[in-house]
């Protein structure tokens, strides 16, 4: 890691080592699938791991990867990083891996991550437990029964459910357990999960890292001990990024933290305008004092994000109104681009849930998920006032 010293925005501009013949500032697009060596004893070094160098970009071993890796362990704090082409690809490696003797999922998650988890891997004999945050008690239990991996969101998509990652993982170490967190919602800018006492760390790349909503990547980080075994999943599966994606992420990488502290700003501005609304009923975000979660957010959090969900206070149908009258607002399922988008969890993350499931997430007909991006927080404001005046009272 370069720039151990320096602070995050520094390293996310200098934070690799890789350089270029030519001398280029940035690493560029390595477009081959393949790299020569001088001779066979060269090429043994690097295929038997003696000596890091590109290789075959399937495997991950080309350098606008490794620019791309380094930089992000450098962002992270840590000392690996490996670079998946998509966040359920990241996960797809880390649960295989680290899922083999039982997972527990703590707290509502990305619904994909719940069919992963729940569908196809255990169709493979990997079982997972769920617990909602209310069930914390039964953790101790899965725990003893052998589970080796403790995995969970925080915040959460969509109701932004705070855990807290010092404490769950003090428990699941007391049982041999590891502690892997998807840290997708916060970025390494507002929370940093490995040094709360996290084993292991997954992102959605395709979220706040590349930050425009057009790159689709991941990544699990941690240190080389527990990261590097995932490389082999990662060979095996097909499942590195590819050098395109790698060079517009490392773009992206640069600016991360002025963007996500403008995400943090917008997005309070926001939910404090929708409290103030008495056509919202509720507004679930960890800034705000009155969210459950707050004391928690505050205490391993450094900015609350860029996604405020709201509950109207209507039915289920004038809530498909407020948000097909959205203007600034994209109705598009997805989060932690420039440009703010709005959906509704029940006709998208939640959808496949029956409706007891949905009851019993919270997740309801009038919920309204915001992903704010980085327009003028007037606008947004304005946009979502002018939507809300079809709830009428
Ligand atoms: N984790 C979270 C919290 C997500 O929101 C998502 C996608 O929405 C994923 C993981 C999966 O990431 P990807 O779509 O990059 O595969």
């Amino acid at each position: 890691m370069k720039h151990a010293s320096a602070g995050r925005s520094t390293r996310a501009i200098h934070g690799t080592t890789v350089t270029d013949a030519h001398g280029a500032p940035h690493i560029p697009v390595y477009n081959t699938t393949t790299f020569a060596f001088e001779n066979t004893a060269a090429l043994l070094d690097v295929a038997d791991g003696r000596v890091r160098g590109p290789l075959y970009t399937r495997y991950g071993l080309n350098p606008t990867i490794f620019a791309l890796e380094e930089t992000m362990a450098s962002i992270e704090g840590t000392e690996n990083a490996l670079a998946f082409c998509s966040g359920m690809a990241a996960e797809t490696a880390l649960f295989a891996h680290y899922g083999r003797e039982g997972i527990v999922c703590v707290g509502d998650a990305y619904g994909g991550t719940m069919e992963l988890l729940g569908n196809q891997l255990a169709q493979l004999g990997i079982t997972t437990t769920f617990l909602l945050g209310d069930q914390l008690d039964r953790l101790e239990e899965s725990l003893g029964d052998g589970a080796k991996l403790v995995f969970f969101e925080t915040p959460t998509n969509p109701a932004l459910g705070i855990y807290d990652i010092t404490a769950l993982a003090d428990l699941a170490h007391r049982y041999g357990a590891k502690v892997a967190v998807d840290n997708t919602f916060a970025s390494p800018v507002n929370q940093r999960p490995l040094e709360l006492g996290a084993d292991l760390v997954s992102y959605s790349a395709t979220k706040y890292l590349g930050g425009h909503s057009d790159v689709t990547a991941g990544f699990v980080l941690g240190t080389t001990e527990l990261v590097e075994p995932l490389n082999a999943w990662r060979k095996s599966f097909g499942s590195a990024i590819s050098p395109e994606t790698a060079a517009v992420l490392s773009r992206s990488l640069r600016t991360l933290v002025v963007r996500v502290r403008q995400h943090n700003a917008n997005a309070q501005a926001v939910a404090e305008a929708m409290e103030a609304d008495p056509r919202v009923s509720r507004v679930l975000y960890p800034g705000l004092p009155s969210f459950p979660g707050h004391a928690i957010a505050a205490k391993q959090m450094s900015g609350f994000g860029g996604v405020v969900t709201v509950e109207v206070a209507a039915d289920a149908d004038t809530t498909v109104q407020v948000v097909d009258r959205l203007e600034l607002f994209a109705l598009a399922p997805s989060l932690g681009g420039v440009e703010s988008l709005v959906t509704q969890p029940v006709t998208t993350t939640h959808y496949d849930l029956t409706p007891e499931e949905r009851e019993r997430r919270g997740i309801t007909g009038s919920m309204i998920r915001l992903s704010i991006g980085l327009e003028d927080a007037d606008d947004l404001i304005a946009d979502l006032t002018q939507a809300l005046d079809v709830v009428g009272h």
